[in-house]
C-alpha cells in the first residue's frame, strides 16, 4: 500500500520475448524484480505432466519440452490462423498451432497427459498474471489496475485481443499505451529539467518481435505529443534469429547431408544457441556455436562473424531505416529537425542497426541514456501512477496526445476504401459519414470495416462488419445511414450506424471478428481461475513433499547419532528395533524419491508413519513447511 493507503496501479510491458513490470513506489518509478531476481521475465508458458510453468521456469525447460513450451504469442494475438505471417511462423515454432472457430489460432499442448487448446489471449493472460503476481509480492497487496503497452503499429484487432487478455488475467486496463510513447514518457521524465521549450524526439524501438518508430514533441510543461508513427508488427530480434537458424540449417545440410528443418528439438537447440551468439557478436567481432549431438549423433560447430550476421539480415535492417524515412515524411519533418534519437528495445544493441541509423541522421549521436529493456515498462508505470492520481508533480503534469497508426475506413462499391480516420490522427477521435441506399427498396446494408493504407479495401485488414437489417423500403438514395467511427484513448475502435430518414435509430457496435465474445472471455476467466487453483494445489503438494523429505532425512540423521542410539538402547530398544526403524525410514525416503508426484493422501500416510517413529524415539523434530 502507498502512503495514502491506495493500492497502486502497475505498468506492464508485455513483450514478444520478455515482459517487464513497473510501479510508482516511494516517490519514484521502480522496475520490479521477479522471483529469480531478474528485472525482465520471459514471455513464455510451458505445460508438462504435472504442472504449468510461466516465465524463467518455462524458458529453462524449453530444450527438453519444446512442443509444450509456448513463446512468441504476441505474434499470434489478434491475428487469424490463415494470415500469411502466422502460416510462416507456424513452420518455425516447435509447438502446434491450428485454426479454431472463426479462423482464430489455437495453440495445442499436452498438459497432464491430456490434449488442450489455448487461444493466444489465454497464454498472454498467463504471462500477465505472472507479472501481476511479481508486483503483488513486491507491494505486499493485491493489484487490480494496469497500464499495458502495445506496439504502436498494432491494429485494432491486436489491441482488442490484448485488452481481452488483461481481462482474462483479472486486470482492469486503465489505458493501453503505445510502446514508443511509453518510452518517450520515461525519457521526458528523466530529462525533465533539461528540456528548454520544445524538442522533437524520434523513438526507435526494435524489440524481440516488433519494430516501432514514433516522432514526438516534448515540451517543458510535460506535454508529449505524438506527430507520427510507423512500424512493423512482425520485425525484430526473432526474425534475425530465424535468419541465422535458416542459414545454419542449410550449412548443416550441405556438410552432413542431413536435413534438420523438420526436427523440432534440433531446431529449438539451434535457435537457442543462435540467439546467444547474436548477443555475443554485438560486442565481439565473432563467436563459435558448438552443439553436441545436434542430430543423428552429429555435433554442430560453426563460426559466426558479425559481418556474416549483418549480411544475412541487411535487408531487415534497411527496412527499419526505410520506416524511419517514411515516418519523417508522415510527420512532415526533415531529419535535421530531430533533436534526439532515443533507442529502445533489446535489438538496438546490434552495432549495424546503430551504424545505419547514425549514418541516416548524418552522424548524430544516438541517445542511450534510458535503459532499452526497461524504458517501456517505466513509462507505463508512470502513466499508471498518473491515471490513479499518484506520483509527483511532474507525473501529474504529464499530458499525452497519441495518434492512430493506421487509416480506418469503410469498404465501398467496387472494392474502394473510403477513409474516415486517416493514419496519424490524434486520438481519441470521432468521425462520421453518410451512406444512402444503392437500389430501390433496399432493406439490408452491409458495412465492412477495414484498416490499412491501400485504396483497394480487400488489400487492407478486414476488422469486421456491420449488418443493418430492416431498413424502410424506399426509392434508391432516400434512406440515409449515418456511420460513426470512434477511437478511444486506448486506440480501440467502436463503429456504429444509424438509419436516419424514418427516425428509426439502429446503433450497432462492430463485432470484431478477431476478438472474443463476452461469453468466451467469461469462460477463459473461469479456466484461468481453475488453472490458478490447480497450480496452487500443485505448489502445495510439492512443498508438502519437500518438507516430508527433509523431515525423513533429519530423522535418519538423528537415529544414526551415537548419543541418541545410546539413549534409545538404555530405554529398551534392541539393536534389531533400531535396524528395523532405520530400514523403515530408508524405505520412506526411497518412496518419496520415486514418487515426486504423490497424492496428498499418500503423503499423509508416510507422514503418519514418520511421526510415529519420531514419537516412539522421543525425538523432538518438527515438520517445517
Ligand atoms: P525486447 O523485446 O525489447 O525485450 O528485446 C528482446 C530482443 O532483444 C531479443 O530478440 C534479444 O535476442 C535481443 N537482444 C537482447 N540483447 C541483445 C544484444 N546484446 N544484441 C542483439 N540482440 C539482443
Amino acid at each position: 500500500m502507498s502512503a495514502r493507503g491506495k493500492v497502486p496501479a502497475i505498468g506492464i510491458d508485455l513483450g514478444t520475448t520478455y515482459s517487464c513490470v513497473a510501479v510508482w513506489h516511494h516517490d519514484r518509478i521502480e522496475i520490479i524484480t521477479n522471483d529469480q531476481g531478474n528485472r525482465t521475465t520471459p514471455s513464455c508458458v510451458a505445460f508438462n505432466e504435472t504442472e504449468r510453468l510461466v516465465g524463467d521456469a518455462a524458458k529453462n525447460q524449453a530444450a527438453y519440452n519444446p512442443t509444450n513450451t509456448i513463446f512468441d504469442v504476441k505474434r499470434l494475438i489478434g491475428r487469424r490462423a490463415s494470415d500469411k505471417t502466422v502460416r510462416e511462423d507456424i513452420k518455425l515454432w516447435p509447438f502446434r498451432v491450428v485454426a479454431g472457430s472463426d479462423d482464430r489460432p489455437k495453440i495445442v499442448v499436452t498438459y497432464k497427459g491430456e490434449k488442450k487448446e489455448f487461444a493466444a489471449e489465454e497464454i498472454s493472460s498467463m504471462v500477465l498474471v505472472k507479472m501481476k503476481s511479481v508486483a503483488e509480492t513486491f507491494l505486499g497487496s493485491t493489484v487490480e489496475k494496469v497500464v499495458v503497452t502495445v506496439p504502436a503499429y498494432f491494429n485494432d484487432s491486436q489491441r482488442q485481443s490484448t485488452k481481452d487478455a488483461a481481462k482474462v488475467a483479472g486486470l482492469e486496463v486503465l489505458r493501453m499505451v503505445n510502446e514508443p510513447t511509453a518510452a518517450a514518457i520515461a525519457y521526458a521524465l528523466d530529462k525533465r529539467a533539461g528540456i528548454d521549450g520544445k524538442m522533437n524526439v524520434l523513438v526507435f524501438d526494435l524489440g524481440g518481435g516488433t519494430f516501432d518508430v514514433s516522432i514526438l514533441t516534448i515540451d517543458d510543461k510535460g506535454v508529449i505529443e505524438v506527430k507520427a508513427t510507423g512500424g512493423d508488427t512482425h520485425l525484430g530480434g526473432e526474425d534475425f534469429d530465424n535468419r541465422m537458424v535458416n542459414h545454419f540449417v542449410r550449412q548443416f545440410n550441405r556438410k552432413h547431408k542431413v536435413d534438420i528443418s523438420k526436427n523440432v528439438k534440433a531446431l529449438g537447440r539451434l535457435r537457442y544457441n543462435c540467439e546467444r551468439a547474436k548477443r555475443i557478436i554485438s560486442s565481439a567481432s565473432q563467436t563459435n556455436i558448438d552443439i553436441d549431438c545436434l542430430c543423428d549423433g552429429i555435433d554442430f560447430s560453426a563460426k559466426l562473424t558479425r559481418a556474416k550476421f549483418d549480411e544475412i539480415n541487411m535487408d531487415l535492417f534497411e527496412r527499419c531505416i526505410e520506416t524511419v524515412r517514411n515516418c519523417l515524411n508522415d510527420a512532415n519533418m526533415n531529419k535535421d529537425s530531430i533533436d534526439e534519437v532515443v533507442l529502445v528495445g533489446g535489438s538496438i544493441r546490434i552495432p549495424k542497426v546503430q551504424e545505419l541509423l547514425q549514418e541516416f541522421f548524418n552522424g548524430k549521436s544516438l541517445c542511450q541514456r534510458i535503459n532499452p529493456d526497461e524504458a517501456v515498462a517505466n513509462g507505463a508505470g508512470v502513466l499508471a501512477a498518473k491515471l490513479s492520481d499518484m506520483g509527483d508533480e511532474a507525473v501529474k503534469g504529464l499530458t499525452l496526445i497519441d495518434v492512430t497508426p493506421l487509416s480506418l475506413g469503410v469498404g465501398c462499391e467496387g472494392d474502394v476504401m473510403e477513409v474516415l480516420i486517416p493514419r496519424n490522427s490524434p486520438i481519441p477521435t470521432k468521425k462520421e459519414m453518410y451512406l444512402d441506399t444503392a437500389y430501390d427498396n433496399q432493406t439490408f446494408m452491409n458495412i465492412p470495416v477495414y484498416q490499412g493504407e491501400r485504396s483497394i479495401s480487400s488489400e487492407n485488414y478486414f476488422l469486421g462488419e456491420l449488418n443493418l437489417y430492416g431498413l424502410p423500403s424506399a426509392p434508391r438514395g432516400e434512406v440515409e445511414i449515418n456511420i460513426c467511427y470512434q477511437i478511444d484513448a486506448n486506440g480501440i475502435l467502436n463503429v456504429s450506424a444509424r438509419e436516419l430518414t424514418t427516425g428509426i435509430n439502429k446503433a450497432i457496435k462492430i463485432t470484431n471478428n478477431g476478438s472474443l465474445s463476452a461469453l468466451e472471455i467469461q469462460k477463459m476467466i473461469e479456466d484461468a481461475e481453475r488453472y490458478k487453483f490447480e497450480d496452487e494445489a500443485h505448489v502445495e503438494k510439492v512443498t508438502a513433499h519437500r518438507a516430508l523429505e527433509t523431515y525423513a532425512c533429519k530423522l535418519r540423521t538423528n537415529i544414526k547419532d551415537y548419543k541418541v542410539r545410546l539413549r534409545l538402547r538404555s530405554s529398551g530398544f534392541s539393536v534389531k528395533d533400531l535396524e528395523d526403524t532405520e530400514y523403515k525410514i530408508e524405505e520412506a525416503i526411497e518412496w518419496l524419491d520415486e514418487n515426486l508426484d504423490a497424492e496428498s493422501s499418500e503423503l499423509e500416510d508416510t507422514k503418519v508413519e514418520l511421526f510415529d517413529i519420531c514419537s516412539r524415539m522421543e525425538l523432538n523434530l518438527v515438520l517445517e513447511n
